[in-house]
């Protein structure tokens, strides 16, 4: 007789339940929508998710319909996430950051059933609703609202909603691939298009990255997840945090420096993760603020490349060490983490700083390879620079309800991101593959550019782009936001690019702006600052 294993389905049903009886009395700490704090724990949230499950089936809804939320990190989110995959049906996050018109589209294509959402979007909720095709349940994330029943009359509240479910609801069991949650590209050309992850596709990601070498969550930590939990489903945290048993603090909508700082020093933060813009608020209050950060031991940082300069304050000034990170939506998000390999002890402490700094290795469960234009694979030897490609357990195979064919090239998925990878794995991004600068046959990567730029302590922050130039077809500029109270001049902004790159990378010229114009996840939409400084280099 050959051996057998036990063949259980891998439901998110079963992360909550974990949570619930292991780690039941865990505390999770909410932010509310009006600033106020709320405490509740593991246990809570699970009996909570029973009930709002229990409460959706009685609306009758079916499974794999869609149910949409527009919300911020908090508990009843966090109910919400469980509540609705746990019981079969979709949980499609929307960005509440996007326009109007995006939002309508979003949501009508993804046929969102039931809308959630906070206090902050009664007036969107408000003016977006006679748009929404399908949308059949309006439930605010709160108790009764008088404000909520004049602008929305056939308003529900989540408070009462969830009293009319069964705490004793129990999950149904059902296929693993079963879709559990929908979030959409930010998609800057062209509709959003939606990624549709599974059950199995979660709970595989969070063992993923709940190895010791990508985040490892454990149950001595408190866990800040700042990245938004309508972007990749906070990196898929709530789900990780419920797996490894640990505290959350979820930080509602504030998430300027100075809040961040508090949560951080009051809830002894040990792991804070976000996208590099939001710790620059957080760096500045740090030390505005005297404070220490104290608690604080680790944190995940990816979305955008991390600048080294980032890398080490956290690492001088307070510290922490960070785990610079790469994914992207359509990776539920992880594909790689930066971690030391044993070898790496024996290099000069410089050297291992420098390690540090790439996007890192893939995890267990992600493959990388680059290709060239003609899709062969090119060497990983560090420096070579080619089109990502992935695949994995956790990695989409098409999008939501597209035409769209043939995505994968040969069962692997572009990325669109141009990178390097070197003999051990580490992966570095040189760009996306549109924002790589193509100066006369040679690539430039805006990133590496942008990475010494930032450090400048005149600046706030900066973004490199390529604009045509009539010799070199492109050449980089330097568009600079001044920090607070500097004034540096052009010429000693592009001489602190000496000794740091060749000569010829060097941008042809800095222009200052006031801000830099981001989308909806926080990132720099390089395409509106190339379309405004076009012709910068004719003058
Ligand atoms: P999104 O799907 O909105 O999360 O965007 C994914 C894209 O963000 C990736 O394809 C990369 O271009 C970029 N990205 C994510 N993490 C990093 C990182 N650590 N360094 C550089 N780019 C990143």
């Amino acid at each position: 007789m050959l051996g057998q294993m036990m063949t259980q389905p891998l439901l998110i049903s079963s992360l909550i339940e974990h949570a619930n009886h292991y780690h039941g009395q865990t505390e999770i700490i909410s932010v509310e929508t009006d600033g106020t704090v709320t405490e509740t724990n593991w246990a809570q949230v699970a009996e909570n998710a029973r009930k709002l499950a229990s409460a959706l089936t009685k609306l009758g809804l079916a499974l794999h319909d869609r149910i949409g939320t527009l919300a911020w990190n908090n508990r009843r989110h966090l109910e919400i996430y469980f509540a609705t995959s746990g019981a079969g049906f979709v949980c499609h996050t929307v960005n509440p950051r996007l326009f109007p018109e995006q939002l309508t589209y979003i949501i009508n294509h993804a046929q969102d059933q039931v809308l959630f959402f906070d206090a902050t979007f009664i007036p969107l909720v408000a003016a977006l609703k006679e748009h929404l095709t399908e949308v059949k349940h309006y439930v605010l994330m709160g108790p009764r609202n008088e404000d909520a029943i004049s602008q929305i009359p056939d308003v529900q509240f989540y408070d009462d909603l969830i009293e009319t479910g069964d705490a004793g609801f129990q999950w149904p069991c059902f296929d693993e691939n079963t879709a559990s949650s929908l979030c959409y590209t930010s998609g800057t050309t062209g509709n959003p298009k939606g990624v549709l992850y599974s059950h199995r596709s979660t709970v595989l990601h969070s063992f993923g990255s709940n190895t010791r070498d990508v985040i490892g969550f454990s149950a001595m930590d408190v866990v800040l997840p700042v990245v938004p939990m309508f972007h990749v489903n906070a990196w898929g945290s709530p789900y990780a945090c419920a797996m490894s048993g640990s505290r959350m603090v979820l930080p509602g909508p504030d998430l300027h420096g100075e809040a961040l700082v508090k949560l951080i020093d009051t809830y002894g933060v040990t792991l804070a993760m976000g996208v590099p813009t939001i710790w620059q608020g957080l760096l500045a209050y740090a030390e505005q603020s005297g404070s220490k950060l104290e608690s604080l031991g680790r944190t995940v940082i990816g979305g955008a490349a991390c600048p080294p300069s980032m890398i080490e304050t956290f690492r001088e000034t307070y510290r922490v060490e960070t785990i610079h990170a790469w994914g992207m939506t359509e990776m539920s998000p992880l594909g790689t983490a930066n971690h030391p390999l044993a070898k790496h002890g024996d290099l000069p402490v410089d050297a291992q700083h420098t390690l540090r700094e790439s996007q890192g290795r893939p995890c267990f469960g992600v493959e990388l390879k680059i290709v060239n234009d003609d899709g062969k694979e090119l060497p990983n030897d560090g420096e070579t620079q080619g089109d990502l490609l992935v695949r994995g357990y956790w990695v989409l195979d098409s999008y939501f309800q597209t035409q769209d064919q043939g995505l994968l090239q040969d069962g692997w998925f572009a990325t669109g991101d141009v990178a390097t990878i070197d003999p051990d794995g580490y992966m570095t991004v040189c760009d996306r593959s549109k924002d790589i600068i193509k100066s006369g046959g040679e690539w430039i990567s805006s990133v590496e550019l942008e990475n010494i730029a930032v450090a400048h302590p005149k600046l706030a922050t900066a973004a490199v782009v390529g604009v045509p130039h009539p010799k070199w077809d492109e050449r980089p500029i330097l568009v600079a936001v001044k920090a607070d109270g500097e004034d540096p001049t052009e010429e000693e902004l592009l001489a602190f690019f000496d000794g740091k790159i060749a000569k010829w990378q060097v941008p042809d010229k800095v222009v200052f702006t006031d801000a830099l114009p981001l989308n909806a996840t926080g990132k720099v939409l390089k395409r509106n600052l190339r379309a405004e400084f076009a012709n910068v280099l004719d003058e």
